[in-house]
Parts: C-alpha cells; structure tokens; sequence
C-alpha cells in the first residue's frame, strides 16, 4: 500500500520503508528537487541520514549506473543516466520528476536498492525491465525485489499523438490495447499501467508491486507537473531511496 506521511511531506511504500530502508515521493510541499539546495535542506530536515546524495542528470535514456561510494563528494551527479543502483548504505539514491514515473525498488535479501525515471522514452525501452535485469547482475532474485511507482500523468491526462502511438505499436504492440485509450478523437496512453504490465514481464510477483493512485496533472495541489505548469514554470518533485 502507498500511503501519505505529512511529517515527511510524502508518499511511500510499507511494502517498502522499515527500520533498515527509507523511500518516499514527494509532493510540491518539499519543494523543487531540480534546486540541489532543497534536496539537502530535505533530507537534513527530515533526519534522513546521509553521506551522499546521487542525482542522476536524467535524459530520458535506460542507462542504469551501478554506485559504489568512492566518490568522495556529498552530492555526486551521474551524467546521462536515469537508473541508479546500489547496495552502499547511508547513499541517497534521487531522481526528479514531473508528470514522468519514478519507480524505487528494493530487495532486502541481498541489500540491494534502486530508483528509476521513465516517461514514454524510457517505458517504450523497457527501463523498469532493464532495472530488474542490472539488479540481478548484482545478486538480486526477482522474487525478492519489491517495486513502488509513484505519481505520475494519468490516463485521464496524458494524450499523444499519432508519431508517438505508431512508436508504440511498433515496439509493444502486444500492450496497446490495455495502454491505450480513445476518447473524444484523442488517445490517451496510462503510463503506469505500461510500467506495471512491464514489471510483470520482467519477473516481477503482483504482489510485489505498490500503485500510485493519482495524476499529477489533475492534482495542483500536491504535484508540480510539466504539462500544467509549462517549461518555463517547472519544479520538480524528489522521490529517493536509502538504506542503512
Ligand atoms: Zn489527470
């Protein structure tokens, strides 16, 4: 179940947090995660321990970087990627979004922890899949490995055009018909039922899997999101994972 903590002003998983694992996806109220000021004010705020904070530059891409923390900096940016994975502990794995899909995992048995940033580029390569592959490289079962998707842009919102359905259908065309909707000559593609049908494929247990049940366009008041706000007005929400 995903439920709300106002203390932390987030989301998360109890499929996930515990005493050893902290994960949430933040709402506007945390303030805009693209600031590296605000994320550390957060995490500090919040008592969320931490010797480093990994930002990933995100350019909507399937890279997955593997972090060992030898870096010594406090925030570490890992450039062209959008997955990041780790089994250090007190290391704040972060991404940015907004309407796109963050996606934490986390597989307790073998200590292993990530986050992902996906929107219709990274989902139509399969980035929740290939997170499960990486996690696996490094001695992860699937069967241990629990996933929360947090918010994103809805079905209700998130109409696409004919360039981007004829992508689709070229490359998962065994999903368009649960992916895509019709509606009032527009089509309408639910990005978190893709992720979901996606981590399915990839190995995936139902009942290792937490939904989100909002769209970040219809919520103002809790989301910042690219499609309401416009480019030039945009903020971001944090989601983030660490473990101790
Ligand atoms: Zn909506």
């Amino acid at each position: 179940m995903i439920i709300f903590n106002p203390d932390l002003k987030s989301f998360y998983s109890t499929k996930i947090n515990d005493d050893n694992v902290v994960s949430g996806f933040c709402t506007r109220e945390a303030g805009d995660a693209l600031r590296p000021e605000v994320v550390i004010d957060y995490l500090n705020e919040m008592q969320i321990n931490h010797k480093k904070i990994i930002v990933p530059e995100q350019i909507h891409s399937v890279n997955v970087a593997y972090i060992i923390a030898s870096n010594p900096a406090n925030i570490e940016n890992i450039a062209d990627t959008d997955g990041i994975i780790t089994r250090e502990s007190n290391v704040v794995l972060t991404v940015r979004t907004a309407d796109c899909l963050p996606v934490v995992f986390c597989d307790k048995q073998s200590g292993v922890i990530g986050i992902s940033h996906q929107g219709w580029r990274g989902s139509l390569k399969k980035m929740v899949k290939i997170m499960v592959e990486k996690m696996t490289d490094v001695g992860s079962r699937k069967e241990d490995i629990v996933v929360a998707m947090g918010p994103s842009i809805g079905q209700c919102c998130y109409d696409v055009d004919d360039d981007r359905y004829i992508n689709f259908m070229e490359e998962l065309n065994g999903y368009s018909k649960k992916i895509f909707v019709m509606r009032h000559g527009k089509r309408y593609l639910d990005l978190p039922l893709l992720n979901y049908l996606l981590l399915l494929e990839a190995g995936i247990s139902k009942e290792n899997i937490d939904f989100f049940p909002f769209c970040t366009n219809c919520d103002s008041e809790r989301f910042f999101s690219l499609r309401r706000d416009g480019k030039k007005n945009l903020q971001e929400m944090l989601s983030y994972v660490v473990q101790y």
